[in-house]
Parts: structure tokens; C-alpha cells; sequence
């Protein structure tokens, strides 16, 4: 035990008692042992945001095994395992004034642990206790010099982890060595079959005996299995991929192309597309979705009324407005339902996505289709909606992205579809030649050599937006961007509204992308287009770690990483972006 340990400790029980703001002085960092605390940042009064404070343990004293702490995907994995181990450490310590974070189903690289060449390391907040306006110094010291340093140790020494002989596969309490091999063996695995599925021809696998459904409306959890019924496959997609650990897994593929889900009210089809739509990210153990791998670029497509639009061509959709609007640089404060839908979608390709998902429940019906009677009672150049069903294809066949579909309300994409599955009670049949003979359209009219599919000209012809140097940059020099709760960031004085972005998970990862968006600003020059800003900020995570994205070099907050489709989300949703031109 160093002296600096003792400095804390008694500092702290010196200040009992003492007014919140005399706490400052404690900014610093004490050795325990192996463990080195950190306190980084203090509050300045018990109301204040929590203090934030780091424990680090070198790997030489950690001794975590380094054939799974060195990739860097192994450390995300690893890093994810720590997180949850670290939540039941806090919990047997009884700490509640320590915060380390609340991951969710995924496994994701977020801030709260980092593993790097050196070390371990936990982020932590602390709401560091008060009664009034007085330090309660001792309370304090229990905190920040016992339970801490506890913590750490108990997390990070290898040596004092829990791993009866009997608990393979069982209930050992984490953290445990077998608990970390099989979190990480799990990640490799899930990222090894979605690395695969191009090569395969496949945009999603749905393994056989996922769980679908969740708990409830609010809760990420899986049903209780036995509510639940196990997905199983059809044999017409069904294929089997051994993955290189030895673990062969078998399930329903859907191909690239267009994939329509039909079936009855409540049969399950926006639930298989939701799990898509959560199927860009890994999932843990038991969650019943960790089979369950989706095109990483996937994104998911609504409507969404109301939402700003600054400078989209939503010409491939929206066209010969009758107020003359020029709807190659369409921008709106009030966006209708049909353009809304569409800028959300012509976003998302600009932002690098392949793959479309959408529900019906929560698209434009006048986006979506138009029927024989209405095509014949309205002229076509009276109508400026070029409804998806006619896109479909040229989106395909021009920009190579596919379309996974659910469609229980109308018959019209049976004749763009190059697959129809059915959900009957929960269990999907293949039913695409069905399908076809209704509409007298086989497999080979939809091919791309069939001559139908190519109009003229190209239906997408969007040029690069170029964002202004000061697009993102309101009003004071200070850190502008925070993320309030998972539904809203505020960006100066506007609010930017994320409910609609359905792949954005919580409010960590909200986080995320408050900073992306400040990382952002300053990459924006008049000259960087919108696409290789988001490129730009990747590879710098890619190169850096998330730490990279704050301008922190202590302690970064809680954050998670977003995928660059929501940061661009989050920014188009903007309504003060300016763009050259
Ligand atoms: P649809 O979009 O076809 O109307 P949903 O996907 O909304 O149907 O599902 C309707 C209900 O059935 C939801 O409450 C959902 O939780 C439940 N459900 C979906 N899939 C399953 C399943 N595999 N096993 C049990 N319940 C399910
Ligand atoms: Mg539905």
C-alpha cells in the first residue's frame, strides 16, 4: 500500500463535514496496490453530473489471457465481458454510488473498458455522497479507497477470478475465464458468419431455433421460451455454414435481391424483420438472437412526418411537385409522410447501406404502392409519387441494394419479389412460386437480362452533398452536442429528435453519436462530401478506438460506438445543416 493511499483516505476523512466544493482537491491519482485510481473529473456540487473516476491495472499483474485480449475485435468482445462481469462485481460489492454502465443484448465497443497493449481499465461515475451541501467524508473514503480498489482488483486480476472445475457451461459466477473464452469464441464466431454471407449470396441468416420475439413492447429481452416459438427454417432456404471454430450452423438465408414477407395480422412478420434490423450487431448468450446476422449495412426505412429534409434528391420518388419544387435538392422543416420516407431512404443508401428493411405498419401507403384504378383514374403526370413497388427493382439492378419487405396488406410486390416467405403461426414457408403464378411473372422476367428492369435512364442519379464548413458548427466554441436520454440530442440550441432511428440503441450510444457529430464539425470544410466525412470518422475509430472520438484524454464518459448509418441519421435530422450550393 502506497502512501498516496493514505493521503486519500485521510484527506477525505478530513473533509467530513466540510462544504462539496473543498472536494476539488482530490483530482489526482493514488496507487493500491495494483490497482492505480484515477479521479478525473469532480463535481461541483451533489447535484452536478457524477464525478468520473478510472481504475487501471497493468496486463503483467492482470495476467488476462492475451490469445483473447489482442485482436482488436477480441478486445471488443473481451471488453463487453468485463462490462456485464463488472456490473455483478459492483452488485456483490453493494456499491450503488459507482456507475460503470448498463450494456444492453449487444456486444458493441463502447468506453467503459478499455484493454490496450498496457492494461485494464474501468470508467467509471461517481456520485460522491453529500448530506446538504457537506462532504460525508468517511462514506467518501469507503468508496473511493475500499470498495474501488476492491472492485478493480476483483475484476481484473485473473488470479482471484472465480473458475470451479465444475462450471463449463454452467452457472460460475463471472468473472470467470471460461465465462470471457466463450464470449469472445461467440463474437468471433458471429462476425465470421456475417464476413460470410456475401460470398454466400446472402444479405440475413436467421439460425434455426432462434428466439424472436422479446419480452415485451419495452423490454430487449428474449420471450420466455416457452411462449416462444423456435424459428425453424424453410428447406428451401435453408443452408448450413461451418465456421472455422468447428461450430456448424444452419438456418434460413435470404438471398440479395428482394425478399417479400407475407402472411396474417400477428403471424410474426414485423418481429423476423425487427431481428434483421438487430441483426447488424452481435448479440450475447442466450439472447436468442446471436444467430441471427443481417448485412451490417442494413438499415431500416419508415416514415416519419414532421422530420426536416435539407437538400435530398428524392427525385427517384417525388417528382413534378405542383408548387414547381425542384425535388433533386428537396429540403423541407415538415416533411409528409411519402418524402419523408423517401429522404429516409435515399439517406441511407448515401450513408452506404445494401440492404432496405421495411414494414408496412410503418410506411406511407402512397409511398409504398399504387393501385390499377388509381393508376387509370389519375394520370401519371399528375401523380408525383413514384411509389417504391416501381423503384424496387432499379434499385437492385442500379445501386446493387436489396429489399427485405414485409407485406401482408397487398399482392403488389409478388410481381418484384424474388422471394416470398410466408408466416404461418410464427413459421415461415417459402412460398415465391405461389406467388408468381397469381401475378403471371416467373423467375426469369425478374432476372437482369430480361431488359425489363433497365428504364433509359437511371432512376438514382443523386450527386455527393456537400455539407458547409460551418454546417455544424451553431453558436458557441464549446462542446455542443449531448445526448439526452436515447431519443434526443440536443446540438446547440435545437433539439435533433432520434425516436424514428430504429437501429440506434440507447442513450450510450446516443451518446456516440453527440460526439460523432462534434467530431464531424470539424471535418467539414465546403469541400468534404457527406460520404467521406462518415468515412473519414470511421476509419479513425477503426485506427483509434472510440477514445479517438472525444477530445478527453482522460476519462471519455460512457459512449458507444453507432455505425455511420445512424451518425448520418442524427445529422440529417439536423435542421440547421447547411449545404454548399
Ligand atoms: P405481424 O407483424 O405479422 O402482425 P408481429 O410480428 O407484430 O406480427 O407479432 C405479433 C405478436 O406475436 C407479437 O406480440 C409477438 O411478440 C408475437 N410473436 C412473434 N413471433 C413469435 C414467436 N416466434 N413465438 C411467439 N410469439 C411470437
Ligand atoms: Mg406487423
Amino acid at each position: 500500500m502506497s502512501s498516496r493511499q493514505s493521503n486519500l483516505a485521510s484527506t477525505l476523512h478530513t473533509l467530513d463535514g466540510r462544504s462539496y466544493g473543498n472536494l476539488k482537491q482530490i483530482r489526482g491519482r493514488y496507487t493500491f496496490g495494483p490497482v492505480t485510481v484515477f479521479i478525473d473529473r469532480v463535481q461541483a456540487d451533489p447535484f452536478a453530473s457524477p464525478s468520473k473516476v478510472r481504475v487501471r491495472v497493468d496486463r503483467a499483474d492482470a495476467k488476462v489471457p492475451l490469445e483473447l485480449t489482442t485482436e482488436r475485435a477480441d478486445r471488443i468482445a473481451a471488453a463487453d465481458y468485463l462490462l456485464r462481469a463488472g456490473n455483478e462485481v459492483l452488485a456483490k460489492l453493494d456499491q450503488r454510488a459507482l456507475i460503470l454502465g448498463r450494456p444492453g443484448q449487444e456486444i458493441l465497443e463502447r468506453t467503459n473498458i478499455l484493454i490496450d497493449d498496457a492494461g485494464l481499465e474501468a470508467r467509471l461515475l461517481v456520485n460522491l455522497p453529500a448530506r446538504g451541501r457537506r462532504i460525508l467524508g468517511h462514506q467518501a473514503a469507503d468508496i473511493l479507497t475500499r470498495d474501488l480498489p476492491e472492485f478493480a482488483e476483483r475484476l481484473f486480476l485473473f488470479d482471484r477470478w472465480s473458475d470451479a472445475p465444475a462450471g463449463r457451461g454452467g452457472n460460475t459466477p463471472a468473472p470467470s475465464a471460461h465465462g470471457l473464452a466463450d464470449h469472445v469464441q461467440l463474437h468471433r464466431d458471429q462476425l465470421e458468419l456475417r464476413s460470410r454471407l456475401g460470398e454466400a449470396g446472402l444479405i440475413g441468416f436467421i439460425g434455426n431455433g432462434a428466439i424472436l420475439p422479446r419480452k415485451s413492447g419495452d423490454s430487449d429481452l428474449p420471450m420466455t421460451s416457452s411462449d416462444a416459438v423456435a424459428f425453424t427454417s424453410p428447406p428451401e432456404l435453408e443452408h448450413t455454414v461451418d465456421l472455422s471454430s468447428g461450430h456448424s450452423v444452419t438456418g434460413m438465408g435470404i438471398p440479395r435481391g428482394v425478399t417479400v414477407i407475407v402472411g396474417g395480422g400477428y403471424h410474426g412478420k414485423s418481429t423476423i424483420l425487427r431481428a434483421l434490423e438487430r441483426g447488424v450487431y452481435p448479440h450475447i448468450a442466450g439472447d436468442g438472437r446471436e444467430w441471427v446476422i443481417s448485412d451490417p449495412t442494413a438499415t431500416s426505412i419508415r416514415a416519419e412526418d414532421g422530420r426536416a429534409v435539407t437538400g435530398d434528391d428524392i427525385s427517384a420518388f417525388i417528382n413534378n411537385l405542383p408548387s414547381g419544387t425542384d425535388t433533386r435538392s428537396f429540403s423541407t422543416t415538415n416533411a409528409s409522410g411519402s418524402t419523408s420516407q423517401a429522404a429516409n431512404l435515399v439517406e441511407a443508401i448515401e450513408a452506404g447501406a445494401r440492404t432496405l428493411l421495411i414494414d408496412e405498419d410503418t410506411s406511407a401507403t402512397n409511398f409504398m404502392i399504387r393501385d390499377e384504378r388509381m393508376r387509370a383514374l389519375i394520370p401519371a403526370e399528375r401523380e408525383p409519387i413514384t411509389p417504391f413497388v416501381d423503384r424496387v427493382r432499379p434499385l437492385l439492378t442500379e445501386q446493387g441494394v436489396s429489399t427485405v419487405l414485409v407485406a401482408g396488406g397487398s399482392s403488389a410486390f409478388f410481381e418484384v419479389a424474388d422471394h416470398v416467405i410466408a408466416l404461418d403461426a410464427y413459421v415461415p414457408r417459402e412460398v415465391t412460386n405461389q406467388a408468381h403464378d397469381l401475378v403471371g411473372v416467373t423467375a426469369t422476367d425478374l432476372s437482369p437480362d430480361s431488359g425489363s428492369d433497365s428504364p433509359a435512364a437511371p432512376a438514382f442519379t443523386a450527386a455527393p452533398r456537400v455539407p458547409t464548413a460551418k454546417a455544424l458548427r451553431p453558436s458557441s466554441k464549446t462542446k455542443t452536442a449531448r445526448a439526452k436520454g436515447s431519443d434526443r440530442i440536443q446540438f446547440g440550441r435545437e433539439f435533433i429528435d432520434l425516436i424514428a432511428i430504429a437501429q440506434l440503441i440507447d442513450t450510450q450510444q446516443a451518446a456516440g453519436v453527440a460526439e460523432a457529430l462534434e467530431y464531424l464539425a470539424e471535418i467539414f470544410d465546403g469541400r468534404t462530401s457527406l460520404t467521406e466525412a462518415l468515412a473519414e470518422i470511421e476509419d479513425m475509430l477503426d485506427a483509434e478506438g472510440l477514445d479517438g472520438i472525444t477530445g478527453h484524454r482522460d476519462h471519455p464518459g460512457h459512449l458507444t460506438r453507432p455505425r455511420r448509418q445512424e451518425i448520418a441519421a442524427a445529422l440529417n435530422r439536423y435542421r440547421g445543416l447547411n449545404l454548399e450550393r
